[in-house]
């Protein structure tokens, strides 16, 4: 018998989880039809929801014993929520599903047979449309991806999801990267391994709202570019070069005019401008200097990702 972990982090799900559950249910069966020696088990992990989620929870485990969870002090974050099923995940293979139904189980037969028959270690799907979105969001979206792909060596797949079946290695490839900031799509890239794509078109989520407002998706960004990228800070220190040449060369410049023509040019607006923009660009470089800074500092106190409320 192989055993498949399903891991569904869940922040104030209490509308979805129900259908969630009913959804993954049907599949389970067309599942054991073409994978008959293989069982499930489901990690659900409440990420410190507000509303009834773990009631649910609780309740769905009184009748289906393969169901567990864990519950979290308050709200760690999606990517905490990760880490910690994969952590509790005990399968051969593992996926992370979202419990809005946006991930569709239906998917789940296609993307077991790539990591059992087709030799991957991994098999991923991504968004080919991003329909049901907001414009302005799929925009920076869009420009977050160029971004970081230009600013970063690791590959970071634009309309990647976090829904992905990995085999147990990889899973402890993962696990074993215990930084504190996480943006797992990097983290995927990084440690590498084969990875199949499978495309489909966006879903809308079946009940409740995303969490994610367009303010925490940007510091989301600034994370993930910060954490798989030093870029910012080479950057800094170009700008700063930059300047100082060209700083040099109109010292030279007007040292030259003033002993040749004793030109005595009343130019203080201009001077006034430039000094604001001298100090602008020094306050931009040390705010990036700040954000890896700041970084480091979270990262060396080794707190915990999540704390850990309930579990079974
Ligand atoms: N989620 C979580 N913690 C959070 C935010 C979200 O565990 O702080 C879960 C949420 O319950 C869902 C998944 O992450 O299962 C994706 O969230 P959402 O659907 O809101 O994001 P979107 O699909 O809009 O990107
Ligand atoms: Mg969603």
């Amino acid at each position: 018998m192989k055993l498949l972990s399903v891991v569904v982090p869940c922040y104030n799900e209490e509308e979805a989880l129900p259908l969630f559950y009913g959804e993954l249910v049907k599949t389970k069966e067309t599942f054991r039809a073409r994978f008959p020696d293989v069982s499930m088990e489901i990690w659900f992990i409440d990420d410190g929801s507000k509303d009834q989620t773990l009631q649910v929870i609780r309740d769905l485990r009184k009748k289906d014993e393969t169901i567990h969870y864990v519950s979290f002090s308050r709200n760690f974050g999606k990517e905490a929520g990760i880490y910690a099923g994969l952590s509790h995940a005990k399968g051969d293979h593992v996926v992370i599903m979202d419990a809005d139904l946006q991930d569709p189980p239906a998917l789940l037969p296609e993307m077991y047979a790539a990591v059992t028959e087709e030799g991957y270690d991994s098999a991923a799907t991504r968004r080919v449309t991003r329909k049901g979105e907001p414009p302005i969001r799929s925009l920076f979206a869009r420009m977050f991806y160029r971004l970081i792909n230009k600013m970063s060596k690791t590959e970071i797949v634009d309309g990647a999801r976090d829904y992905r079946i990995m085999s147990r290695r990889m899973v402890d490839a993962i696990v074993e990267m215990s930084e504190y900031n996480r943006f797992t799509k990097g983290i995927y890239g990084w440690i590498g391994f084969e990875t199949k794509w499978i495309a489909y078109e966006n879903i809308e989520r079946v009940a409740g709202e995303t969490k994610w407002s367009f303010w925490k998706l940007l510091l989301y960004s600034i994370e993930g570019i910060t954490a798989f990228s030093t870029a910012p800070l080479r950057l800094a220190s170009l700008v700063g070069f930059i300047f100082t040449v060209l700083a040099f060369v109109m010292i030279v410049f007007i040292v030259v005019r003033k002993l040749v023509l004793g030109d005595p040019t009343p130019g203080w607006p201009s001077m006034a401008c430039i000094i604001v923009f001298i100090g602008g660009v020094q306050l931009f470089c040390i705010g990036i200097l700040g954000e890896y800074l700041s970084k480091t500092y979270l990262e060396t106190k080794k707190r915990p990702i999540y704390i850990t409320k309930e579990e079974e």
